[in-house]
């Protein structure tokens, strides 16, 4: 499985990049994670909007579905001009009602994600997590090799048998340890590692980041508790789990 990230940041995106997304690769398949403020400029970089296969929105904040209006623009546009019919299955919840319109004409099409158990090769589970709105983790799976996506969250008991012995835990860190409780559903580098260490993953990956600070502070919070390889994650660099 091959791993793209895309944008990092929680919120907004800073100059030219994007908010926290990924591009997600197994045998051809070409899964988006999560659509937010500048990922559809950034996934070009990497592959054409008709090869994209599948997309998941974890949840409903702008910073992971603001592109999803340019991509349904993009698919009407890249169809017509291709004389194609492709239609984009965008996988989210529905326990929001904007869930309906992630679907465009022919273009996209909505499909709940929580009973969604097979996207293309990939293997899918997922749970509800603890952030102002409705989110869920997703947890990959193709080849015998296991990533998990905390989405949006705060630290969350379930969250740890969900992730147990992922090859690698793509984590939020959208706080520093001193903005623990203070900021509802999110959680800091040292949060990220506790959940970490408690799954007993083999790697963790760090994203949705704050827009201050020292981001490698995030790195070394996670440390505290985890000993295995914590990196922030970089935008075009390619992980193969
Ligand atoms: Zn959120």
């Amino acid at each position: 499985m091959k791993i793209i990230p895309l944008g990092i940041w929680g919120g907004y995106p800073k100059a030219n990049s994007a908010t926290s997304s990924f591009l997600i690769q197994e045998d051809g398949f070409h899964l988006l994670f999560d659509c937010g403020s500048g990922v559809l400029a950034s996934v070009q970089n990497y592959i054409s909007i008709q090869q994209l296969d599948a997309v998941i929105i974890t949840h409903y904040h702008h910073d992971h579905i603001l592109d999803v209006g340019a991509l349904h623009y993009a698919k009407l546009i890249q169809n017509q001009l291709h004389e194609q019919h492709k239609t984009l299955p965008i996988y989210a919840h529905d326990q929001d009602e904007q869930f309906h319109s992630l679907s465009y004409k022919e273009h996209t099409k909505a499909y709940d994600l929580a009973k969604t158990s097979q996207i293309g090769p990939f293997t899918i589970q997922t749970t509800k997590t603890d952030h102002p709105a409705y989110c869920l983790a997703v947890r990959l799976n193709a080849k015998g090799k296991n990533v998990v996506f905390t989405a949006d969250t705060a630290l969350e008991k379930s969250l740890i048998p969900f992730a147990q012995n992922a090859d690698l835990l793509v984590s939020e860190a959208n706080l520093y340890q001193e903005y623990e409780g203070q900021i509802p559903g999110h959680m800091s580098g040292r949060q990220a590692g506790i959940l970490a260490d408690e799954a007993m993953v083999k790697q963790l990956m760090l994203t949705h980041l704050p827009h201050f600070g020292n981001l490698n502070n995030l790195v070394e919070e996670a440390k505290q508790t985890y000993t295995n390889q914590t990196t922030i994650a970089t935008v075009g660099k390619t992980y193969i789990i």
